[in-house]
């Protein structure tokens, strides 16, 4: 759409000010805001940002490649329910006129580009979980609502309704912004929920996520409750995953299908899950990019008791205790935790998958046990191997394979391995209150 036409419609719709929106290597949504009347600019030529503001970029303090174009893509401006007057328009990154290869969301273009020379599109349906939490006057953060003291909460319909005008206000908001949402339950943690909305091309998912999070965020803090998408607040509740439903298709409008259906679709299903499976080890540095992430991914005995999150790399029929659960036309790809940037975590599994059909690779024997019964003997006698423990491991993994690395770009991978690195080592060096009480006294 011609950019007056844009900026008439938008105007109409009552909005006065653009959020120039783009996201940071960690997953965060960055921007600024602009009059109406920018709406030209930031087509074309773009925000401007100072580069090296941005985490991951590693552009230069001075000169041309100091500078970080944010150039709004006209397919996304979204006026704002729960912000009346604003429109959010999401960007790519540029530098100095040129697509910016660490931009995330360039990433992922990049790899939706490897699948469109093909013909071919990945989808996926992406179910954020997450917390809803307060202080407790004290530092701590404690669940938003008291009474939420199950031992098992899952769908829990006592506490659902108690943040009832939350979720309606979360649900509405999006479905305004064209939001398909599915459904919002209560999770297995104590002020967990998850909120589920329809599946579409990756780009697309991810966009969506990234709103998804401007909303809840916004309209948590309007009911007084944190909203949080920390992979594990609490070390005796499950964590918070962010699962991604995936399939692969061809064709557009009547003639549409989806590659992973029928006989022939298992085969090529089998070869694009052989490729998650066999870049499991680095794709967990994207997918759980933290330091807290790993506490959610434990293997074997945890303080949360069955946490649902998948530490061992297996495939399996509906099976939610191994990393990918096969189900028909599609899988769901259980590694990715709250914290995971959306864009990087599907550029990461389109080049994984990729890697799969080319190379043919097949998968292991399908896994029918309940991984969380085994006992990590049992585990390693039936071949399969366990996620890195730790956020040092899953960065060694990624550094490891060029595959991944190559498809990131040298810039953005340098910029990620740099920045969780300095994440990992402020973490391993720091004195704990838990390292206090066992030590302090004990020798
Ligand atoms: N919360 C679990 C995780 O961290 C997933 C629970 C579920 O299967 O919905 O992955
Ligand atoms: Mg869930």
């Amino acid at each position: 759409m011609l950019s007056q036409a844009l900026q008439d419609q938008l105007r109409a719709a009552g909005v006065h000010t653009l959020l120039a929106q783009f996201t940071d290597l960690h997953g965060v949504a960055k921007g600024k805001y602009l009059p109406l009347e920018q709406l030209d600019a930031l087509l074309s030529e773009g925000a401007g940002f100072s580069g090296p503001s941005i985490a991951g970029t590693g552009l230069a303090r001075q000169g041309p490649r100091s500078e970080y174009w944010g150039r709004g893509d006209a397919s996304t401006a979204q006026a704002l329910p729960w912000m009346p007057g604003y429109a959010r328009l999401v960007c790519d990154g540029f530098v100095a006129g040129q697509p910016f290869d660490a931009c995330p969301r360039q990433v992922l273009r990049r790899a939706e580009a490897r699948l469109s020379a093909r013909g071919w599109q990945l989808r996926t349906g992406i179910e954020p979980e997450f917390f809803l939490l307060k202080t407790d006057g004290r530092g701590s953060y404690v669940p938003i609502d008291d009474a939420d003291r199950l031992d098992k909460p899952s769908y829990d319909l006592k506490a659902l309704p108690r943040q009832a005008a939350l979720l309606r206000e979360l649900h509405l908001a999006l479905q305004g912004c064209g939001l398909q949402v599915l459904q919002i339950d209560h999770e297995d943690a104590q002020g967990q929920y998850e909120l589920n909305f329809a599946y579409d091309r990756a780009l697309h998912s991810a966009d969506r996520i990234m709103l998804f999070k401007l909303a809840a965020q916004a309209i948590a803090e309007k009911h007084g409750a944190l909203f949080s998408m920390m992979p594990k607040p609490f070390a005796d509740q499950p964590g918070s995953g962010m699962h991604f439903h995936a399939s692969l298709w061809t064709g557009e409008g009547p003639t549409e299908r989806c590659l992973f259906d029928g006989a022939e679709g298992q085969v090529l299903l089998g070869h694009f899950i052989a490729g998650v499976l066999a870049h499991a080890p680095a794709l967990c540095a994207l997918a759980a990019p933290t330091v807290n992430s790993y506490k959610r991914l434990t293997v074997g005995e945890s303080l949360s008791g069955t946490t649902w999150a998948p530490a061992y790399i297996a495939h399996g029929p509906n099976n939610r205790t191994a990393l990918v659960r096969t189900l028909p036309g599609r899988f769901e790809w259980r590694l990715p935790d709250a914290a995971a940037n959306p864009y990087l975590a599907s550029a990461a599994l389109i080049a994984a998958g990729l890697d799969g059909i080319d190379r043919e690779l097949q998968p292991p024997a399908a896994c029918e046990d309940d991984l969380f019964a085994l006992s990590l003997r049992q585990i390693a006698d039936r071949g399969i191997a366990l996620l890195p423990q730790s956020l040092d491991q899953a960065l060694e993994a990624l550094l490891a394979d060029a595959m991944i690395c190559d498809a990131l770009g040298e810039t953005l991978t340098q910029q990620f391995l740099a920045l969780k690195r300095e994440e990992w080592l402020g973490y391993a060096r720091h004195v704990s209150a838990w390292e206090m009480q066992r030590y302090v006294a004990a020798f």
